[in-house]
This record gives C-alpha cells, sequence and structure tokens, in this order.
C-alpha cells in the first residue's frame, strides 16, 4: 500500500516535470533542429551572404563610376571656352592636364574650327597625336550631331567609351568620357572628351577604389566588429568576358586576393563598360561560414539536451531522495509510536498488579518496582533521543562538558541495563581496564551514544546473545568498543546506517521496531566530542562500533 502510495507520487512528480518542463524543451529543440535543417538545405545562410556581397559589390560599382564622372565633371569645369584662340585652348589644356595627371589626353571638338587634342606632356608622341587628330575629326564630323543630341537627353551628360585597345605594350584598358558644354546653344557642335591614362586607371584607380570598399564591414551590426581574420574582404576588378571562367589575370586587386574565384561578380556599366567587379573572403567561403553556424547550432543543440538530460535525471533522482525521506519519515513516526506503546504497556501492567495488593513477597514487589523504573528509563531514552534529534537538527543542540570519570559513567549505564541484558539472555563481557584518567564530557550524552549501541547490539542479535563492552586507553585516545554476535551490517550499509532514519533491509530490522535515529545521535555526540564513530562487521557473524574520544580537551560545540 506504501509503496504504491510512494510509486504515485514519484508518477505524478514525473509527469508534472514532464508536461511543464521537459516536453516544452524538447519540442523547442526539435523545432529548432528542424529550423537548422530547412536552413541547411536551403542554403539559406550562403544565400544571405551572398546577397550581403551583392549589394557591397553594387555599392561599390556605383562608388566607382561615382568617381570616373567626378573626375571627368571636373575636367569639364576646367575645358576652354569655344571662343577661346586655339592656343588660349592649348595653354588651358596644358593647365588641366598637369592638374589632372590621370588624362592621357583631351579633346576639344568645334565643327567650326576642327578638333584640338592636348596630350599629356611626358607622353607626347608628334605620330600618336597626328593619329588622333584624324580619328577625332572622323569621328566627331560623322557621329557629332548624335553624340550632341544624345546628351542633352542624359541627367549625368557624360557619354563613356571604354573598353581594350591595343597599346605598344600589348591590349590595355581605358575609358574616355565624352561631353557636350550645357551653357552652349543645343545646336553649337561643340565636343569635349578626356581620356583615361589605363596604367592610372590599373595602377591607382581601381586599387585604391578596392582597397576603400573591402575596408568596409560587411554587416553594420556592433557584435560583429570583431570580424574574423579568414572573413576579411577582398576585391577585384578583371575583364567581363572571364566572368564564367576563374579570372586568372585580375585587372587590379586589393590587398588579400589571393587568386581563385570571386564568391560573387557583378559586370561594370559604364564608365567602365567591359569589367567585372568580384569579391571573396580572404581565408574562407561562404559555404564555410554557412557549414560552421550549422555545425555550431547543432552542437548548441545538442548541448542543451544532454544538459536537459541531465538536470532531468538530477531531478529524478531528488525526486526520488524526497519520496523515500518522506516514507522514512512516516515509518519513523509510526516506529516510534510503537516503541512508546511497549513499555507504556508493561509499566501500566506492573503498577496495576502492585495496586491490586495480591503480591505480598518484598522480592517479588522490587522486582516489579525495579522493571516499571527500567521501563519508564526506556521512554526517557526514546524521548530523549527524539527530543536531542529534533535539537540537532534545528541546531539548538548544546552539550555540557564536565570532567568525569568515564569508567563509573559506563559501569552505572551498564548496571542499568543489566537486568534487561541478563533477562533477554544475552552474556554481558565487561572489560573497562583500571586507571582510565578523567576527561571533559558531556555525561549524559556519552551515556545516550553507550545505551543506543546496547540497545542496538540486543535488538538485531537473533542465534548467539553476545554483548561485549570494552573500555580502554589506546595512547591519547579512549576507545568505548560495544560489540555483538548478531546479524552484522552489508559492508556497503555501513556508512548509510548513521544517516538519519536509514534502517537495513534486514527482515529481523524490519520486523523490530526502532526509529532510524539513535547512530546518527551517536555520531554526532562523538563529533561534538571531537571524536569519531566507526564500524566494523560480516553479516551473520556480528558487528564492532568504537567510539574514539581523544582524551585532550574537546572544543565545546
Ligand atoms: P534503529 O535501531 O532505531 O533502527 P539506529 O540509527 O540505531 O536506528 O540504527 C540504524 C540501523 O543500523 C538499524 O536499523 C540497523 O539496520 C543497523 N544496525 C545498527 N546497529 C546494529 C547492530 N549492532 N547490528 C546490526 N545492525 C545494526
Amino acid at each position: 500500500m506504501k509503496s504504491r502510495r510512494e510509486s504515485n507520487t514519484r508518477f505524478r512528480l514525473i509527469l508534472t516535470l514532464g508536461l511543464a518542463v521537459v516536453l516544452p524543451a524538447l519540442a523547442l529543440i526539435y523545432v529548432n533542429l528542424q529550423h537548422v535543417k530547412s536552413i541547411q538545405r536551403g542554403k539559406k545562410i550562403e544565400a544571405l551572404i551572398h546577397r550581403d556581397l551583392q549589394y557591397l559589390l553594387s555599392n561599390s560599382a556605383q562608388k566607382i563610376s561615382g568617381k570616373a564622372y567626378e573626375l571627368t565633371e571636373k575636367a569639364r569645369d576646367d575645358f576652354p571656352s569655344d571662343a577661346d584662340s586655339d592656343d588660349e585652348k592649348r595653354r588651358k589644356f596644358d593647365l588641366l592636364l598637369a592638374k589632372n595627371p590621370w588624362f592621357t589626353h583631351v579633346v576639344f571638338y568645334d565643327a567650326k574650327k576642327g578638333v584640338i587634342v592636348q596630350q599629356q606632356r611626358a607622353q607626347a608622341n608628334e605620330k600618336e597625336l597626328a593619329n588622333l587628330d584624324k580619328m577625332y575629326n572622323g569621328w566627331f564630323a560623322l557621329d557629332g550631331p548624335h553624340m550632341v543630341e544624345q546628351l542633352c537627353k542624359k541627367t549625368k551628360p557624360i557619354m563613356w567609351f571604354s573598353g581594350e585597345s591595343d597599346g605598344p605594350t600589348g591590349s590595355v584598358y581605358t575609358s574616355m568620357g565624352i561631353f557636350a558644354f550645357p551653357q552652349l546653344p543645343r545646336d553649337r557642335m561643340v565636343l569635349g572628351a578626356v581620356s583615361f591614362d589605363p596604367n592610372y586607371l590599373k595602377q591607382n584607380f581601381f586599387p585604391q577604389m578596392l582597397e576603400e570598399s573591402t575596408s568596409q564591414k560587411l554587416s553594420d551590426d556592433p557584435q560583429d566588429a570583431n570580424e574574423p581574420e579568414d572573413q576579411r574582404l577582398a576585391m577585384i576588378v578583371f575583364p567581363a568576358d572571364a566572368m564564367h571562367s576563374e579570372p586568372d589575370r585580375p585587372f587590379a586587386a586589393s590587398t588579400g586576393w589571393n587568386g581563385g574565384k570571386p564568391e560573387v561578380s557583378l559586370i561594370l556599366d559604364n564608365p567602365f563598360r567591359g569589367l567585372s567587379l568580384g569579391i571573396k573572403f580572404q581565408g574562407t567561403t561562404a559555404q564555410a561560414i554557412a557549414h560552421r553556424w550549422v555545425v555550431q547550432s547543432f552542437a548548441i543543440l545538442g548541448v542543451l539536451s544532454v544538459l536537459m538530460i541531465g538536470g532531468l535525471v538530477l531531478t529524478y533522482r531528488s525526486v526520488n531522495k524526497q519520496v523515500a525521506l518522506a516514507r522514512l519519515k512516516s515509518d519513523f513516526v509510526s516506529n516510534v509510536s510503537h516503541e512508546l506503546r511497549t513499555p507504556l504497556a508493561l509499566i501500566r501492567l506492573y503498577a496495576e498488579t502492585l495496586e491490586l495488593g495480591r503480591i505480598t513477597k518484598d522480592d517479588k514487589k522490587n522486582e516489579y518496582y525495579s522493571i516499571i523504573r527500567k521501563e519508564s528509563e526506556r521512554l526517557t531514552a526514546l524521548i530523549n533521543n527524539i527530543l536531542d534529534f529534533s535539537r540537532i537538527e534545528a541546531g539548538r543542540k548544546e552539550y555540557d562538558f564536565r570532567e568525569t570519570d568515564i569508567a563509573e559513567l559506563v559501569r552505572n549505564t551498564l548496571d542499568s541495563y543489566r537486568f534487561q541484558i541478563e533477562q533477554q539472555g544475552f552474556a554481558l563481557e565487561e572489560q573497562i581496564d583500571p586507571g582510565i584518567p578523567k576527561m571533559k564530557v558531556d555525561r549524559e550524552a556519552i551515556a545516550r551514544a553507550l545505551v543506543n549501541l546496547v540497545n542496538n547490539a540486543l535488538k538485531y542479535s537473533d542465534n548467539e546473545k553476545f554483548l561485549g563492552v570494552r573500555l580502554y586507553r589506546d595512547n591519547a585516545v579512549l576507545k568505548l568498543e560495544v560489540s555483538d554476535r548478531g546479524i552484522g551490517i552489508e559492508r556497503n550499509e555501513q556508512t548509510r546506517i548513521f544517516e538519519k532514519f536509514y534502517r537495513t533491509c534486514d527482515p529481523l530490522v524490519h520486523n523490530t521496531k526502532g526509529s532510524g535515529l539513535g547512530l546518527s545521535l551517536v555520531r554526532h555526540i562523538t563529533h561534538a566530542h571531537g571524536g569519531q564513530v566507526e564500524v566494523e562487521s560480516t553479516p551473520g557473524r556480528g558487528s564492532k562500533f568504537t567510539l574514539s574520544l581523544p582524551l585532550s580537551k574537546p572544543s565545546a560545540v
């Protein structure tokens, strides 16, 4: 009945725990697991990273084109006017070219007056100049009117012509901006042009722009401020026709570009048509980052699950402990009530017999009186145990240490039990060494410890009824041994018997009434005297409990 109620309580507690904590936690872990799996399956992290990179690329592309526009517009502002003489125009061009070393040559075309081409002084080449002159004259004469018309429609009135051309050292990439002059009437056929230096583009312009872009953070989240080393960005500019093959010869690259394919690319529009921008991480890939995230998430979920299982096991154990303690307490109450009943019944029986006046012989009367006294002593011992226990539990137990002749204390205590011991058929072997020095102890407590040990020896012996009590000195330690040849105690229970309420599973113990408090008190008392209690026992052969008390003055507890 008891164990059914106990398992019911346990079941209810586990059920509550399961419903309130474990199920929701499991569900949460499961949902997260599915979420991580779906992120992994859908390559969502790679997609997010690619989106960010794409955004960064288009940002950079805008900046690059903005810069080219800015340089060209600034140059346009410094262009000579159509009213200037040719010499004046050339002088102004010289100044402009000196201020803007990134242009190889500048062009001024007036349908009425022809073309003026001016080269950078350092690169001036007569033959090339003549070629350029011829080329622009022919081109603008043919396409000029159309160009002016187109330029008037544009919000940013610059037209770009870019691509690879054959230079003296092989194929080079350059870009040229052609513009009209807004202040002139529309029907005036005047055009200006600037041509970027291919070397400048390759060695200065693009590397600088890429450096600026890669120094940006991929995310604005301040938590990501400490970007891992391998997640730094690297960018290249490469010919757009190499988009799908590996750009083995990048046109320009930022620091940290270590070859390979860009993670994300973007084809550039004017002013740098024909080129692409590419970006990647210096030491990793979006796939590797996503993989790492997935592994981390799985690991976290794994750790969470292990923690939860650990927590569950701990809770289960603690529930079990609580349930067992509750059982021990209820056993304790019923055991104590039974223990109280026996001496009370005896006292009543003998007192009634005496009252009836049927007993006439004095020695019989004395025997009854002494039984009544001893039973009341037993009662007192039991109640003292309980009171002591409750004081210890409440932390209120105090000991009264006084100079005591322990040999006499032991002898007296045994005397008051001698009758009971002998009546139960026990052979008592009492061995108290002479010359035991006096020491400071709490008399009552030591007597109570001895009584508890003696009572246990009497209770837990069935076949061979023997009780040995020995008091001797072992150097600076006083030893009090109580031994029996009773049922003994299993090895694994020898430490547990000192716990409060603990009783072994032996059937004799089960049938013998007890509170499970005696030994826990004995231990408390010995510790309070600065000593210790040990047990040696062999199941079926008996037990020996030894109290060791140091002869030097114990510290008061
Ligand atoms: P109680 O005797 O009231 O049960 P104790 O704290 O004195 O409580 O003892 C705890 C348990 O230790 C006992 O229930 C018994 O199982 C075991 N025990 C104590 N003394 C002996 C002994 N001398 N021989 C065998 N078992 C013992």
